[in-house]
């Protein structure tokens, strides 16, 4: 009798009672040996996890030879036939062994001895272990775990039916821990974890995620639901979570993502939701933000393609280039500077316009390396422009990123000294978006700045609140008016008057002003009668590479 037949006839359900123990024990991977034969038997997991070809195997030692690290492999040739005889069937073994892309994972080794009486035959149980896999259950609070957020996640995705996901952060928690110390949140947090668990029915589940975060998976849920429940968690919060005598007070802010129908990665659905958390913690004080709408369709963000650009500037702002376009006056029209606008191209992307970028980068501290990037490329590329146009100025965009930070000024000036570039023909635009630092500490980098006589100008005047503030109190050298006021001003007594006023109001202030979005030639002779300094736009010139540009100003001189 061959042995396939052998273990037919002997066990015709065991293969399937195996492969079902085997489905159902996550991380373990099962294999028989037949002792009266010394052939094994593979569970169809433990064959597609380790790469192993043949169900029934002649020889283990020699499948174990290739699997188990060389440094190891003792252990399992002195351990094995110990155990094939009885002997420390109660001890595992620890092993490297390598899964099928070759990678080597720790593996425990657990053993057992089960006799067929009625036929005299002896099988040794064999269970290998993965112990590099995550904890599935988080240690202080006993709620799942994040790794198992992240694995629930997958299944849920592969039920294709509607499901939310909820990600809340404990407001202030640090300060708790600051006040009350590390044992106190401690507690907190289980209590915390306990009020969560008794909140969940059969179609939801909890999770504990790092530090004060945790997950919610709301099975067959759209925004209603969503809404509900995130009431629900905040009323409970808000009313406090008793610790000894204490009642602690909570608050949260929350991120949520809804799904209909998605292809995609658990992890991505993870960061996503993440990102939303942020959202709601940095912008809307702890109100839920919602991915699918306020942030994916508002700023229209990529997070896949931020991915690549974060690790892009990792990497020595790879793919980072820059694109200057030309400033005029605006009485002539000749070329009297350039503002360095950055891009980012890569293959398969294509070129990617700041648009897409800037603003997601402005909340990544990756943006400081990015700006300064900008800044040493643009001097050193335009440093020679001097020598043919003595006047020229060069305009950088500076983020808050940047100016909120202490190393800046020395950065700068370091850039200066490095590239040989007069400090008094470089101007730095401030945007609406530096509005995030107190104006107290605006005001003393623009005056830093200014004492080495570099220019200061504020960027897309009148779009945001922040910028007028700026403008009073802070000495600005340079108005640069945004382009919505600019677009279709012909026709609108409004944007007319609005245009006038800034204008008028620079001037009796002894600033300069920018017009941007200067398209055509009607438009320029229109917009010559309101006396501002300078125009940029289309009409003269879009932003183009360096050697461009000197073509540009050759011709203008
Ligand atoms: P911005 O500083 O207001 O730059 C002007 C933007 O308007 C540029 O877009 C430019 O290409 C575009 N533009 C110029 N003239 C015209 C015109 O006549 N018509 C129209 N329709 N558009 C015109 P770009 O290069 O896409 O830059 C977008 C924004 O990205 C910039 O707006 C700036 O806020 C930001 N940015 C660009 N480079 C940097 C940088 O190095 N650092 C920082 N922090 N921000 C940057
Ligand atoms: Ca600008
Ligand atoms: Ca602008």
């Amino acid at each position: 009798m061959g042995e396939r037949e052998f273990w037919r006839e002997n066990g015709d359900y065991l293969d399937s009672v195996m492969n079902t123990v085997n489905t159902l024990a996550e991380d373990t991977y099962i294999y028989i040996l037949h002792l009266n034969r010394g052939m094994a038997w593979f569970s169809e997991t433990a064959k597609a996890y380790f790469g192993i070809r043949d169900t029934y195997v002649p020889d283990h030692y020699e499948i174990m030879r290739r699997l188990i690290h060389p440094e190891d492999l003792w252990e399992y040739e002195e351990g094995i036939p110990q155990r094939m005889q009885g002997k420390n069937l109660d001890r595992e073994l620890c092993v490297r062994m390598r899964e099928a892309s070759g990678e080597y994972h720790m593996f425990s080794i657990h053993t057992d001895i089960v006799a067929d009486l009625k036929n005299a035959e002896k099988y040794l149980l064999i269970l290998l272990h993965n112990e590099n896999v995550l904890p599935r259950i988080d240690a202080l609070t006993d709620l799942y775990s994040q790794a198992r957020f992240v694995s629930d996640l997958g299944t849920e995705i592969g039920n294709k039916g509607p499901f939310a996901v909820l990600m809340i952060k404990l407001e202030r928690f640090n300060n708790l821990n600051i006040i009350y110390g590390n044992e106190f949140t401690n507690r907190l947090l289980k209590e915390t974890a306990l009020q969560f668990i008794y909140m969940m029915d059969e179609n939801s589940a909890v999770y504990r995620l790092d530090g004060p975060k945790f997950g919610f998976i709301l099975r067959k849920s759209g925004r209603m639901k969503l809404l509900v429940f995130e009431q629900m968690i905040r009323g409970k919060l808000a009313k406090g979570i008793r610790v000894d005598n204490q009642k602690i007070s909570l608050k949260i802010c929350a991120g949520a993502i809804l799904i209909e129908q998605y292809d995609g990665k658990a992890d991505s659905l993870c960061s996503k939701a993440a990102y939303a958390l942020g959202h709601s913690e940095t912008e809307h004080q702890g109100k839920m933000i919602i991915f699918n709408d306020e942030v994916r369709t508002s700023r229209n963000v990529d997070l896949e393609l931020m991915k690549v650009i974060h690790q892009s500037v990792r990497e020595g702002c790879k793919g980072f280039y820059i694109e200057y376009q030309p400033i005029v006056v605006s009485g002539t029209g000749h070329i009297i500077g350039a503002e360095a606008l950055v891009r980012w191209r890569r293959e398969p992307y294509g070129t990617v316009p700041p648009g897409r970028f800037i603003e997601w980068m402005e909340t990544d501290p990756g943006m400081y390396e990015l700006g300064n990037y900008v800044l040493r490329t643009a001097l050193r590329e335009t440093v020679e422009l001097l020598a043919v146009l003595p006047e020229f100025v060069l305009n950088v965009n500076v983020s808050a990123r940047q100016m909120e930070r202490e190393e800046f000024r020395a950065e700068v000036l370091h850039i200066l000294e490095q590239t040989g570039f007069p400090a008094n023909h470089l101007c730095m635009e401030l945007t609406e978006r530096c509005k995030d630092m107190p104006l107290e500490a605006i005001k003393r980098e623009v005056e830093f700045f200014r004492g080495y006589g570099i220019r200061m100008a504020m960027d897309d005047y009148g779009t945001g609140s922040a910028s007028s503030g700026i403008v009073l109190h802070t000495p600005i050298d340079e108005i640069k008016l945004d382009m919505s006021f600019i677009r279709g001003i012909t026709r609108d007594p409004k944007k007319q008057a609005m245009v006038k006023s800034i204008v008028e109001f620079a001037n009796s202030c002894g600033m300069s002003t920018c017009l941007e979005g200067v398209e055509s030639e009607e438009l320029q002779d229109y917009l010559r009668m309101y006396q501002a300094t300078w125009f940029q736009g289309y009409y003269y010139s879009k932003p183009v590479e360096i050697g461009k540009l000197m073509e540009l100003v050759r011709d203008f001189t």
